[in-house]
C-alpha cells in the first residue's frame, strides 16, 4: 500500500510551505488509498522546540490535513519523533562501519578549513571526498586513543554520474564529484538529516516522498544509502518551491509565512487548504473552489506543473471571501466569528487592557479595535506626531522586526529585554522609543498598553503590522 508523509523539523513557526507539501502527501496517499504519516525531525538540538512541534501539530490539525500514524497518535512504526530513534540510528550507522560504506573522520574544524581554502585555490570542486580526508593509520589512531571527538562520513564514489528518478521531472543526473563524504553521525551521537531521513523513511514502509525541490541535491546521497542498506528507495517527487510575487522562494522577510498568521488574521482553514492545494495544481475541470475531499478524489500527481507558484496573499483573500459569502450560513459564521477571536480565551485576555480605561461598555469595542483588526490603516502623516526623522523611524521599526524574528518566546517579558535593548542602541528613552511602535500597532495615538498588545496579538501579526508600517 502507498505511505507517504510530511516531516517538519520544529524550529520555527509553523510554515505554509509545511501545509502545502504535507496537503500534497496526504492526496496522494488518499487517492492511492493509501496511509499518510507524521514524524518530527528534531535532529538538530539546539533548534528543535517543543512549542514549535505543537504549533505544527495545531496548524496542520487546523487546516484539517490528519495523519494515520504519528507521536500524538502513535502507530506500529513508532517513536515518530526522531530524537527518540537514537539506538536505531547508532545501530545503522554501526552496519555501514562494519561494512566499510562509513568511515570514523577525525578531522578538526580548523583542518576542514585548511583542506577547503587548498581545494579552493586549485580551482577544484569544493566536495570532500573520503581520500582529501584520510589521516595516515598512526594519527587515526593516536586521535582515536586520545579520544578526539570525531564524525561518521559516508563513503562516495569519485567519478561517475549518478542517476534518480523523479515521479515529475523523470531522469536527474548529477555528478559524483559534487557529492561530498557526507557527515551520517555528529560528534555529539545525533545522526545528520540523511541519515535518520532515510533510515525512518524504510523502517516506516514510506512508498511516496513528495518533497520541496530544494532536497534535490540530497537525492544522490540517500539513494546511496539506500544502495549501502539493500533497500529499495521510495519514489521521489520533487515540488515546486512557493514563491514570493515577485518570483522570489517565498520568505517571511516579503510575505508572512507562518500558518499562526492566515489563522489569526481570520482566514478560514478550509480557504487556506483550498489555496495551496492551487499551488502548482489544478482540477481536471479547472475549478478554483475546491473542497479537500474533491482534491482527494480527484488527485492526480501529474497534474503538478514545475513552474514556481506564487503564493499571492491578494488571491487568498479573494478565495476566503468567496468562503465567506457562499459556504457559511449565519450560523456557521457566527461559529467561525467565535472560534476565531470572540472567544472567552481570547476577550478574556483583553479585558485587563480595557477595563482600566472605559466607563461604559459601549467604550470597549472601539478601544479593543485594534485587538480584532488587521493590518492598521497608517500612512505616513500618521506618524507626524514622533519626533524622530523618517530615515531613524524607519531602522528602528525594521531593526525591531528583526529582534522580534529570533525571540525564543513570545512574552511580554522577553518582548519588553528586546526593547529595551534596542532602546538603549537607539539612545532613546523608553517612551520616545515606543512612540512610533505604538502607532505602528494599534493605528492610534492613543489605547491599551503596546506591550501588552504585541504580546497578545502574537509574533506574527505583530510583525506584519510593524513592517505595514515600514512599506
Ligand atoms: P524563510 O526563508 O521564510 O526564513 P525558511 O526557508 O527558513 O523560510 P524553514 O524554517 O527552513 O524556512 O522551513 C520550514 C519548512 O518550510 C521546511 O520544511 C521547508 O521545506 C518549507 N519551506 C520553506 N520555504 C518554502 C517554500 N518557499 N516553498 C515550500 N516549502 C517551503
Ligand atoms: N525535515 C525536512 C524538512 O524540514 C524533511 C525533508 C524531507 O521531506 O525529506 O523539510
Amino acid at each position: 500500500t502507498v505511505r507517504t508523509r510530511i516531516a517538519p523539523s520544529p524550529t520555527g513557526d509553523p510554515h505554509v510551505g509545511t501545509a502545502y507539501i504535507a496537503l500534497f502527501n496526504l492526496c496522494f496517499a488518499r487517492q492511492h488509498g493509501g496511509q499518510f504519516i507524521l514524524r518530527i525531525e528534531d535532529t538538530d538540538r539546539v533548534r528543535s522546540t517543543p512549542e514549535s512541534e505543537q504549533m505544527i501539530l495545531n496548524s496542520l490539525q487546523w487546516l484539517g490535513l490528519e495523519w494515520d500514524e504519528g507521536p500524538d497518535v502513535g502507530g506500529p512504526h513508532g517513536p515518530y519523533r526522531q530524537s527518540e530513534r537514537g539506538d536505531i540510528y547508532a545501530s545503522h550507522v554501526h552496519q555501514l562501519l562494519e561494512a566499510g560504506h562509513a568511515f570514523k573522520c577525525y578531522r578538526t574544524a580548523e583542518e576542514l578549513d585548511e583542506l577547503r581554502e587548498a581545494r579552493k585555490e586549485a580551482g577544484l570542486q569544493l566536495a570532500l571526498k573520503p581520500a582529501d580526508l584520510a589521516l595516515p593509520d598512526a594519527e587515526v589512531a593516536r586521535r582515536e586513543q586520545e579520544g578526539w571527538p570525531y564524525v561518521v562520513r559516508m563513503q562516495v564514489p569519485t567519478e561517475g554520474v549518478c542517476v534518480v528518478q523523479d515521479m515529475l521531472r523523470g531522469r536527474i543526473e548529477v555528478d559524483w564529484a559534487q557529492v561530498d563524504a557526507q557527515i551520517l553521525l555528529k560528534s555529539d551521537g545525533m545522526p545528520t538529516y540523511h541519515l535518520a531521513n532515510v533510515v525512518d523513511d524504510h523502517l516506516m514502509g514510506i512508498t511516496h516522498v513528495l518533497r520541496g525541490e530544494e532536497w534535490i541535491n540530497s537525492a544522490p546521497k540517500h539513494q546511496l544509502l539506500y544502495d549501502y542498506f539493500g533497500w529499495q528507495m521510495p519514489e521521489l517527487c520533487h515540488m515546486p518551491l512557493l514563491r514570493n510575487p515577485d518570483k522570489s522562494k517565498l520568505s517571511k522577510r516579503k510575505n508572512p509565512t507562518s500558518i499562526n498568521y492566515y489563522r489569526r488574521m481570520g482566514f478560514l482553514p478550509q480557504a487556506v487548504t483550498n489555496y495551496l492545494g492551487r499551488m502548482g495544481w489544478s482540477m481536471p475541470d479547472e475549478r478554483e473552489k475546491f473542497a479537500l475531499d474533491e482534491m482527494m478524489e480527484h488527485f492526480d500527481i501529474q497534474r503538478v506543473s514545475l513552474g514556481g507558484p506564487v503564493f499571492d496573499l491578494d488571491k487568498l483573500t479573494w478565495l476566503n471571501g468567496v468562503y465567506l459569502r457562499e459556504d457559511l450560513d449565519d450560523a456557521a459564521f457566527l461559529k467561525a466569528l467565535m472560534e476565531w477571536s470572540f472567544n472567552e480565551a481570547y476577550v478574556g485576555q483583553i479585558l485587563p487592557q480595557v477595563r482600566p480605561r472605559v466607563e461604559t461598555l459601549s467604550q470597549v469595542a472601539p478601544l479593543a479595535a485594534h485587538f480584532f483588526s488587521g493590518l492598521p490603516a497608517i500612512d505616513k502623516a500618521s506618524f507626524d506626531s514622533v519626533k524622530l526623522d523618517e530615515e531613524t523611524l524607519v531602522k528602528l521599526l525594521q531593526f525591531l522586526v528583526w529582534r522580534f524574528e529570533t525571540v525564543p518566546a513570545w512574552h511580554k517579558d522577553t518582548l519588553l529585554a528586546e526593547v529595551k535593548a534596542l532602546a538603549d542602541v537607539f539612545e532613546l528613552k523608553m517612551k520616545a522609543f515606543l512612540a512610533p511602535v505604538f502607532i505602528a500597532i494599534t493605528g492610534s495615538t492613543s489605547s491599551t498598553s503596546v506591550m501588552d498588545a504585541m504580546a497578545i496579538l502574537g509574533s506574527d501579526v505583530t510583525r506584519a503590522r510593524l513592517r505595514h508600517a515600514i512599506d
